[in-house]
């Protein structure tokens, strides 16, 4: 989907060492789409002290939103750059639609992935036999030596591996014994969990990862330390093993990790880049050549299908902030 705050703010995002001490609890702000439509989502992801846990730099979490109420989903053509989008449901349908041809339905338990490298544009809608909208978006972060590469639109639907006590789908990297065939260009994991009532799980993790927690229903404990519902529970790297105890009604729970990113960047409304000015030149071409209308072909490409017009993009903030590091 797309950041459709009014006035995004440009984040200068550092690689952040990681924080001594367990577990660190992420409080979730609640962000409107806007548009006519005002569906709302829970950001845990990036915020002020913690931006990125491996190359995970986005978490997006909505629903159950019932869409007779809020009218859904309704997201216009709109770029990226830099970054691959996650989309994962719990609920619901939404039509997908891209600027390298795809259209697709991104449906419950399956991974939808679309990189967009030097540049993308997409549509995403929940469709009209949507009652009940409920799931995550999440963005990664391209490393700097591949962030340009070609955009390209991935499905998979994870096998469920059943463990004691758990379900789990792998839609990113490897755990488990299930590995993820979608394009990756760092390390990383992302998993859908469903825990059983009162189970306890020692779930085996790359000690070389940080990973994220986020808690979609239920009730769990991460490491010991209470979860609340909506929230992302962090957790440096070092130890290989993630103890996961559910309580009376179960959970089920979104598991992101990877290696420290260890690259500044910074985030913009849609765009990610490395410099101000990128981004700011990222900004133009999106509005002078699909807003605007001027070049058929260009960065973003256009997405066939889509009845309506291209989401303008922001106006870009007064200040002008330095990557670090
Ligand atoms: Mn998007």
């Amino acid at each position: 989907m797309s950041n459709l705050e009014k006035e995004p703010p440009e984040l200068v995002i550092d690689g952040e060492p990681p924080v001594a001490g367990a577990i660190e609890i992420l409080e979730p702000r609640d962000v409107p789409l806007g548009g006519p439509r005002a569906m709302n989502v829970r950001r845990t992801l990036p915020q002020r002290h913690r931006s990125l846990i491996g190359a995970w730099c986005f978490v997006d979490h909505y629903g159950p939103d019932v869409v007779a109420g809020s009218g859904g989903m309704v997201v216009p053509p709109h770029p990226h750059t830099g970054l691959q989008t996650v989309s994962w449901l719990f609920a619901g349908e939404i039509d997908h639609r891209d600027s390298v041809g795809t259209h697709a339905p991104v449906r419950v338990g399956e991974l939808n992935l679309m990189t967009a490298g030097h540049g993308i544009a997409h549509s995403e809608v929940s469709t009209d036999a949507t009652t009940v909208l409920h799931g995550a978006q999440l963005w990664l972060a391209l490393p700097d030596a591949s962030r340009h590469t070609a955009p390209v639109f991935e499905h998979y639907t994870p096998p469920v591996v059943a463990l004691p006590g758990a379900s789990v789908r792998v839609f990113i990297g490897s755990l488990v014994g299930s590995t993820s065939p979608a394009l990756t260009f760092s390390a990383l994991v992302g998993a859908q969990l469903d825990l059983e009532p009162f189970s306890t799980v020692q779930l085996p993790v790359d000690a070389a990862f940080e990973h994220g927690v986020l808690l979609d229903a239920g009730t769990v404990s991460v490491d010991g330390d209470e979860l609340p519902v909506a929230h992302l529970a962090y957790r440096e790297p070092g130890r290989s093993t993630l103890q996961l105890v559910a309580g009376a009604t179960g959970a089920r729970l979104l598991l992101i990790g990877g290696e420290p990113f260890g690259e500044s960047i910074v985030m913009w409304w849609n765009f990610i880049g490395r410099t101000h000015e990128e981004i700011v030149g990222f900004r133009d071409e999106w509005q002078t050549d699909v807003v605007g209308g001027a070049t058929p072909e260009g960065r973003f490409g256009r997405v066939a299908g889509y009845a309506g017009r291209p989401l303008p993009a922001p106006e870009l903030p007064g200040v002008r902030l330095k990557p670090r590091g």
